[in-house]
This record gives structure tokens, sequence and C-alpha cells, in this order.
């Protein structure tokens, strides 16, 4: 495409709500054949809400979610909004409002995983079963059960590990787009192959995909993982897009061809992505791979 045209796609795409940073990405997305999607946040509304929460140990309720959101507090991870929003919740139906906000002390991210912090001079961590088993936090069967019978549901769980146990869980669910099903199967009638990365696990990650229509499904990955991923599609000669929302996404929207960020994603995802999508509709990705199209076509 010629600059003009590249201005004028640019121009186009931004009063359509699709911001191009770069004429590189633009010129090249009409080559997609893969979109690599991020699922939570990118094929979900990204609002986790809690449906369930469970004890393991002798802690009251309203110590748990003392701890747990004292810990979540420092997170801008979606799932731990979810989690202080219930635990505020719960803490002002029992009338200790005072006592929730809490900050743990050594508050540490493990993007893909969790979160921990100390509470008081207690070790607390949050996250998923792997992000447990990394602290040296030991999983029962009662909580195996609760984990298995919530994920079948599309549902995430969310562990909180005390002094080497799980002493509590809560379990979140986050409704697909409802765009998403309908943007995935047009995607395909375009010969163009959807594929799922996150960092959820396996069971939670088929049944959103199953939702939405997409048979390619990689699932526990961590970052770093998911920019692998990019690049073993680009080694086997294909043009890759990335759209995805979160710090856990940057590196592999910056590995693809073609990234692209959810607008209402976090900062971090959006610098490193080439094009935004500033309304969060996965609708817009057919809109970016559009304009492509007629620019590198209006100039041949
Ligand atoms: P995705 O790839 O779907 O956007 P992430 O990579 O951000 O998901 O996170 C993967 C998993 O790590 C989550 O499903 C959750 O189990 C866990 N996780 C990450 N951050 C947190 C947190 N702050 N609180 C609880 N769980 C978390
Ligand atoms: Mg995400």
């Amino acid at each position: 495409a010629t600059p003009t045209a590249v201005m004028v796609g640019t121009g186009k795409g931004a009063s359509e709500g699709v911001l191009i940073k770069g004429g590189n990405a633009l010129e090249k997305a009409h080559k997609v054949k893969t979109v690599v999607f991020d699922k939570t946040g990118t094929l979900t509304v990204g609002k986790p809400v809690v449906v369930s929460v469970m004890l393991f140990s002798t802690v009251s309720m309203e110590q748990f979610c003392e701890m747990a959101s004292a810990v979540e507090v420092n997170s801008e991870h979606p799932i731990a909004r979810a989690v202080v929003d219930y635990a505020k919740g719960l803490c002002q139906k029992l009338e200790s409002l005072n006592e929730y906000v809490k900050e743990a002390k050594d508050f540490e991210v493990h993007p893909g995983a969790g979160v921990s912090g100390k509470v008081g001079d207690i070790i607390v961590s949050v996250g998923n079963k792997r992000f447990m088993q990394a602290c040296n936090v030991s999983i029962g069967p009662e909580v195996e059960d609760y984990i298995s019978e919530h994920e079948q549901l599309a549902q995430t769980c969310v562990l909180v590990g005390v002094d080497g146990d799980v002493a509590g869980a809560f379990a979140v669910t986050d409704p697909v787009k409802p765009e998403a099903g309908r943007v995935i199967s047009f995607l395909r009638s375009m010969g163009i192959s959807s594929i799922m990365v996150t960092g959820d696990n396996w069971a939670t990650a088929s049944a959103i995909a199953k939702e939405v229509g997409i048979e390619n499904v990689i699932a526990e990955t961590d970052p770093l993982g998911k920019a692998d991923k990019i690049r073993s599609l680009q080694m086997k000669g294909m043009i890759v897009a990335m759209v995805g929302d979160g710090i856990n996404d940057s590196p592999a929207l910056a590995a693809a061809d073609v990234g692209m960020a959810i607008g209402a994603g976090t900062d971090i995802a959006i610098e490193s992505a080439d094009i935004v999508l500033i309304k969060s509709n996965l609708e817009d990705v057919v809109t970016a791979i559009d304009l492509s199209r007629k620019i590198s076509f209006r100039i041949r």
C-alpha cells in the first residue's frame, strides 16, 4: 500500500474505533490466516463475579474473605476485583467495614498464576491450582472435588492458601461476549482459523471455547508460553494476529505480526499492540482486517 492509502486507512480506522499505531500492521492484517485469542477479558466480558465460596478450614467466613481481599486488593487482575467485591459485600453484611481493606505486605504478582502477600504474620497465596503447588500448598481431595465440579460449569476456581493448606476457595464466572461466537464463525468464513490461548485451566478453557466455537485450545500457559505459541505458528509460515487485554498477553501481542489490544485492557497490553480496538468489541478484529484488505487492493 502507498503511504497515502495507509494514512487514509488509519483515518478511517480511527473513525470506527480501530486505532492503528503502525502502518506495517495495517499492511499485514489482510494476510492473517490465524487469529489467536486470549480468553479472560478478550473472549469473555472480563468482569467475573463470585458465584460460590467454600471453606476448607476452621477459619471464619469473615476472616477468610479478609485474608483473600487483603492480597487481591493490590492486584489489577479482573478475578481480583471479583474477590474484593464479594468480600466487601459480605463484610458489609457482617458490619465489619473497617476490617476488610487491610492491605497485605510484601505483595507479589505471579502473572498467569496468582498473587501473594503477608497478612499480619501469615503468608497468603491466592490463585490457581498450579500456583498453590508452586507455593507448596497441598490440595486435599475435597478441594479437588470442588475444583472439578465448578470447572465443568466453565467457572474458574480461586484457591486461597494459608500455612500450607487451602483455607477456602471461590468460584468465579465470566460470561462470553455476546458477539464472540459470531466473530469466530465469520472469521472462519473468511478462511481464518481461531485459536484460544489462556493461563486458565484446561477444563474451564475448553468449556468456554466450546461456547464460542473454537476448536483449538491451549490452556495453562504463562505469558511467555503465549508468545512461544505465536512464534511456533509463524515458523510454520503463518501470518498471525493476537488479540489480548492483559499484562500476561503483552509478550504475545509484541510477537504477533498484528497485535490487537482490547481498548478496556491494561496499559501494557495497549502499549505492546499495533492496533487498539477502542470499543473492546471483537467485531473490530474483522473491521481491522477489512480495512487492510481495502487499502492493499485499492492501489494494486
Ligand atoms: P487469561 O490468559 O485467561 O487472561 P491469566 O493468564 O490472566 O488468564 O490468568 C490465568 C489464571 O491465573 C487465572 O485463570 C487464575 O486462575 C490465575 N490468576 C491470575 N491472577 C490471579 C489473581 N490476581 N487472583 C486469582 N487468580 C489469579
Ligand atoms: Mg486476558
